[in-house]
């Protein structure tokens, strides 16, 4: 007997076929018995009638829970009054798995589905983020591929920091303390371009985030790239590129995935059809302050406060460039133009329109090794441990660059979720950690 998924029965359109999947809801009389089902593809409304299955049959059908797995024999026709177009009159079926009765049901709390995350995983919503998750995933891949990139693994249990000693994660290594998850791939991916050139992976990384926000996971997926000889606007070029190509696979594909999220693609399609903005962070400090009549002082991050400001100017992402040196990280470029008494490097953070943050950060990378090893101390690091990273710097160094992009961020802002925690199917947080 040959399945077929409800997706091709639809298409299919009538005559008869086999179907497999779970009962999403069911109701029906002491004649008749209604059952929506469910399998990846789409649901379908199927009618088992008395008459047609027998007593027997019937009776099986009249019990059945919620979630149970059941194959269904039966003739499709195209209905306007189903709640998808198709109904199912079936005329066998059997029962594959019994469902307890399910602990799911309409309006429960936030936590009651964290905790039963495992359950939830099979609503629409979760099926519809995981579809157009997926297809964020193959874009990436596809993007890098098709511009000639090859893609590179790094460890994650590494032995420095490389964003800041606050969000790092110890682990205990035989007893050992000073073994570390990754926070990114880049100081073992710097030394893989001397070979290759061009590479990019997509990984997770860990960051001991502590504080609540709806941006923030402890482990989250890291589309990271890192290029050889580029100059900074290539890097830019670059990410701009990839968020455009991911955008575009989305609109592509998942049109009936966002429907079901309630998305209005209006909201995306200008980030496929315009150039996005690129600012200084000079530039960005004024806008701040006579378009949103926000001050920033020179030399201070930009805050989510400041970021939202930025993106509620734009319908598309902004590129910020050129941020002060001190609220960056060690490895960024300085460019010749620095002015000493307010210096800045080539770093770039991608800014997500509609609130949804920093999508990307990057930079060039910089070459000199005393400002690195001055960098690395003050942020009080030891430069000993980072010798195999200065390596980079002593055999054949080349101008470089990469940037670091979180997929769940994408994920979040394209499918307009209220928290990135839906973004992924287990979220990792400073209080989630099970199930
Ligand atoms: P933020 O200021 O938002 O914490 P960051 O400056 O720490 O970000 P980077 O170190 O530049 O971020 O990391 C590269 C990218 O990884 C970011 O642009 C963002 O998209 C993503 N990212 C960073 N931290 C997290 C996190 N805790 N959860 C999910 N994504 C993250
Ligand atoms: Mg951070």
């Amino acid at each position: 007997m040959k399945f077929l998924s409800i997706k091709e029965a639809m298409d299919k359109g009538s005559g008869e076929v086999n179907l497999r999947g779970w009962v999403h809801r069911e109701r029906g009389s002491n004649k008749l018995k209604f059952i929506q089902l469910r399998d990846s593809t789409n649901i379908i409304q199927c009618i088992i009638e008395k008459s047609v299955v027998g007593d027997k049959k019937f009776d099986i059908a009249d019990k059945l829970q919620v979630e149970t797995s059941i194959t269904i024999k039966g003739k499709i026709n195209k209905d306007d009054r189903a709640p998808t177009g198709f109904e199912i009159h079936v005329s066998d079926f059997e029962v594959v798995g019994e469902s307890n009765e399910f602990p799911i049901t309409k309006d429960q709390s936030i936590e009651f589905l964290a905790d039963n995350r495992h359950l939830w995983l099979r609503s629409r919503k979760m099926t519809a983020i995981m579809k157009i998750r997926s297809t964020i995933f193959g874009a990436i891949d596809e993007y890098f591929r098709k511009e000639g990139f090859h893609e590179y693994h790094s460890p994650i249990f590494q032995s420095v920091q490389c964003e800041g000693g606050s969000t790092l994660f110890t682990v205990d290594y035989f007893g050992k303390k000073d073994v570390f998850l990754a926070q990114t791939w880049q100081l073992y991916a710097e030394p893989a371009i001397f070979a290759l050139e061009k590479i990019y992976t997509i990984a997770p990384s860990f960051r001991a985030e502590k504080s609540k926000t709806s941006r923030h996971l402890t482990e989250y997926w890291h589309a990271e790239m890192e290029v050889a000889w580029a100059k900074f606007d290539e890097i830019i070029d670059h990410g701009e590129g990839l968020i455009k190509h991911m955008v575009k696979k989305v609109l592509e594909n998942n049109k009936e995935e966002l429907k079901t999220l309630n998305r209005d693609i209006k909201k995306l399609e200008p980030t496929v059809k315009k150039k996005f903005p690129r600012m200084t962070y000079d530039e960005a400090v004024k806008l701040l302050k006579e378009k949103c009549k926000m001050k920033v002082e020179w030399g201070k991050d930009l805050r989510t406060i400041e970021e939202d400001k930025l993106s509620d100017l734009y319908d598309i992402p902004i590129a910020v460039t050129r941020y002060p040196k001190k609220v960056k990280a060690f490895y960024m470029k300085e460019p010749e133009d620095s002015d000493p008494k307010k210096p800045v490097v080539n770093g770039v953070d991608f800014i997500a329109p509609e609130h949804y943050g920093e999508i990307i950060g990057g930079s060039e990378r910089e070459s000199d090794i005393k400002k690195i090893q001055k960098r690395l101390e003050e942020d009080g690091e030891d430069p000993k441990e980072y010798e195999f990273y200065m390596d980079t710097r002593r055999y054949g160094s080349v101008p470089h660059g990469g940037f670091g992009l979180g997929v769940e961020r994408i994920i979040a802002w394209v499918c307009g979720l209220d928290n990135i925690k839906d973004a992924i199917p287990f979220p990792r947080t400073m209080i989630r950690y099970k199930p």
